[in-house]
């Protein structure tokens, strides 16, 4: 007997990891819905599936009710403002794409009977203190800070996604997203990957924020992908964490990225935005142990690609 072709919602489609969640959907045999308001994502990431006939768009924002005809098996709520610059500029529909957003696509997943993955983020953790964080840290948020419209979301996301869980019994997902960078981050999105890289390439000083003494563990996005379909196809309901442990201080960032692009280009210093997180870097032993994943791209190599992409865009 042919099996069934399985069918994904992805909400964010028209983002950075929701647009390359798509395509790896695509490859692997899925029909893909894609939605997006376009707040943050770009029609560049997603027209090269224009006239794909496993996949369908949808414009909306899904903190409306959701109404779709056809058969899902399996819900990817990615829809989310994610970078600090966009949730500063977007904190009401940073909340409410967290909470009502989270909301709506739970209900479908519940209504298809369909399984349910939430893109939950590191910043659950707030500024942690407790290195490197393990799934088990609760995390040390701000509630009233500049990013709490972000992490508060996103916490309320988890805890809803767990009631979903364990009141209606829908087959649930968490993914804890730690940094990631690749091809279709947006130049300007504020991040640092896209404002090193395009401060390298056009010689202007590179703005390391504070000291520079603040960690990140960048993960290329193929291998996030990766173990994020392994989480869905897994059975473990609890958080994971997925990114790359491998820690750099913000100062050493930039220096890769001035060797990576053989940029002329200085450092220069700007003020620390509030609330900064000091450090940051998944334990990722769950990750390991339940879906047999690790990264496999180096920085350098994931760093050659981001910046071949931002070559063009600069
Ligand atoms: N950062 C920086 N210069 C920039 C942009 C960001 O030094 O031009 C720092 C920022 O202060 C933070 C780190 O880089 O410590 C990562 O920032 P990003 O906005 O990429 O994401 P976050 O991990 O803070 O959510």
């Amino acid at each position: 007997m042919k099996r069934k072709q399985p069918s994904s919602v992805v909400t964010g489609a028209a983002g950075f990891l929701g647009s390359h969640l798509t395509d790896l959907l695509l490859a692997r045999g899925h029909k893909v819905i894609g939605i997006d308001n376009f707040i943050t994502g770009s029609v560049d990431n997603i027209a090269h599936l224009g006239g794909n006939p496993d996949f369908k768009f949808i414009q909306q924002d899904v903190t409306e009710f959701l109404f779709l005809d056809a058969p899902v098996d399996y819900v990817w709520h990615f829809a989310s403002p994610a970078s600090p610059v966009d949730y500063l500029e977007f904190p009401i529909q940073t909340l409410k794409v967290g909470s009502l957003g989270t909301h709506k696509a739970l209900g479908l997943a519940k209504n298809k009977n369909a399984r349910f993955l939430l893109a939950s983020t590191s910043e659950i953790y707030g500024d942690p203190l407790v290195h490197p964080q393990t799934e088990e840290y609760w995390g040390n948020v701000n509630t009233i800070g500049p990013r709490g419209c972000y992490d508060e979301a996103k916490r309320f996301a988890e805890a809803l996604t767990m009631a979903y869980h364990r009141e209606h019994k829908v087959k649930t997902r968490i993914v804890r997203i730690f940094n990631t960078y690749g091809p279709r981050m947006r130049l300007h999105d504020g991040r640092v990957v896209p404002a090193f890289i395009s401060q390298a390439l056009t010689n202007k000083p590179i703005t390391v924020f504070g000291d520079g003494k603040q960690t990140r563990s960048f993960c290329y996005v193929s291998d996030l992908i990766e173990g994020i379909y392994r989480l869905m196809l897994s059975d473990y309901a609890l958080p994971v964490n997925i990114g790359n442990p491998t820690e750099l201080t913000m100062v050493q960032f930039a220096g890769e990225i001035i060797h990576a692009t053989k940029s002329r280009t200085k450092i220069v210093f700007r003020p620390l935005p509030q609330d900064d997180p000091k450090q940051r870097k998944p334990d990722i032993t769950k990750a390991r142990k339940f879906l047999k994943w690790e990264p496999q791209v180096p920085l350098a190599a994931g760093l050659k690609k981001t910046i071949a992409y931002f070559r063009d865009k600069v």
